[in-house]
């Protein structure tokens, strides 16, 4: 048997090898309508209504970092970001199930922090906590949610439907919740250089001051999912023709929609929502702000494509905003940056890129379309940890 690394094929490379595994046992039940290839699968219910399906996982120094998290709100993001996958189909959540890897360093007190955080996030979101399972871990705090959730068969987006024309839609803003991580990241380094350099103090003596970067971390912290995003296309109407939630940065989740619907893109980085408190943050780093949201990652909102006849419908909802259009399939998935030039986005994935950048950057030329201009690398991960700080993936943390 060989030993091929998880890095050397990636992420989503090892998704399409365990789809092919799993592919068998999708045909036996005839009432799945979706299996492994979108934000949730899909099942035919008796009634006539679609049933969805998800599960994601957080892990203790791969997603979170307890010295920078409170427990309450990683509970609470727990739920949100299973709620995001949900919304991601234009449905409606309903229950979710919490299974819980503790280790020896968590109190019942802690758990309960956790669970009070799920409690009530699944409150504001109409969702019932209805089951789950513990277990004693070694590696840490490990939280995997399942939910489910329930769509009409008229209303539901799949990644696979963008039309040639459609426009491309984004709700609230991104990067934010990256910038956020960076200045958590940073805080939690100077916390730990306090400590060793005066061994009597304690973590509750250090005091950062996060007056500045409350919105940023509120974002990385507490992402809200969009349920109010689905609501609005639900009551108003319409219904995007393909949906996916910026988990992993507007990028990769673009490139998604393209290659599930056959199509290419082209979107405008004069048009991206970033907020001027991340555009703050990226500028105290020396970073650029497009990169923290085309590959930041973790915002949670909604990537969705519509009919240009939807448009004014749209306008409607104040929180969403047009970035640019569908394209053709051999026209590629490209951004216009701000000096008008065409950037390839097809063969650039976050850490791909910052590593390209990080090689290149003494001699990146003025005319090198394929790496974005003014976009330095941060030098760090999803995570805000250095490169060589490298985990299975090899490449992303999510
Ligand atoms: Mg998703």
């Amino acid at each position: 048997m060989s030993f091929t690394r998880v890095s050397e094929i990636g992420e989503f490379g090892l998704i399409d090898r365990l789809a092919k595994l799993v592919q068998p046992t999708e045909l036996a039940l005839p009432t799945l309508k979706k299996g492994v290839g979108d934000d949730c699968a899909v099942i035919e219910l008796p009634n006539g209504k679609l049933q969805v399906v998800s599960t994601d996982l957080l892990i203790e120094q791969i997603h979170f970092d307890l010295l920078t998290t409170p427990l309450a709100h990683l509970g609470a993001k727990a739920i949100s970001v299973n709620v995001s996958d949900i919304c991601a189909m234009n449905a409606k959540p309903l229950y979710a199930t919490i299974g819980i890897g503790l280790s020896n360093a968590i109190s019942v007190e802690m758990i309960e922090q956790i669970y009070q955080g799920a409690a009530n996030a699944a409150k504001q979101y109409g969702v019932a906590i209805v089951g789950g399972d513990t277990s004693a871990s070694v590696m840490g705090l490990v939280i995997s949610v399942t939910i489910v959730g329930e769509a009409d068969p008229d209303k539901i987006a799949y990644r696979s439907g963008a039309k040639v024309g459609d426009l491309i839609c984004l709700t609230g803003d991104v990067g934010r919740s990256f910038a956020g991580l960076k200045v958590l990241m940073r805080e939690r380094q100077a916390m730990l250089d306090m400590l060793k350099e005066n061994p009597d103090m304690q973590l509750s003596d250090y005091k950062p001051d996060f007056s500045d970067y409350q919105k940023a971390i509120e974002k990385h912290l507490l992402p809200k999912a969009r349920v109010d995003a689905v609501k609005f296309f639900h009551e108003a109407g319409i219904s995007p023709t393909a949906m996916i939630d910026v988990s992993d940065g507007v990028c990769s989740e673009l490139k998604h929609i393209c290659r599930n619907s056959n199509v290419g893109a082209l979107i405008e980085e004069t048009k991206l929502p970033i907020l001027a408190e991340t555009r703050e943050v990226s500028d105290e780093f020396e970073d650029d702000a497009t990169t923290y949201a085309l590959f930041g990652g973790e915002d949670y909102e909604l990537l969705f494509t519509i009919s240009p006849s939807d448009f004014e419908t749209l306008s409607r909802f104040k929180d969403a905003c047009v970035i640019g259009s569908i394209k053709p399939q051999s026209d590629g998935v490209k951004m216009r940056d701000l000096f008008g030039a065409e950037i390839d986005l097809q063969n650039l994935s976050g850490f791909q890129h910052f590593a390209q950048e990080s090689v290149s950057e003494s001699d990146e030329s003025e005319g090198d379309e394929n790496v974005p201009h003014d976009h330095s690398h941060n030098g760090h991960d999803h995570n805000g940890r250095d490169h060589d700080d490298e985990d299975i993936w090899g490449e992303r943390k999510n």
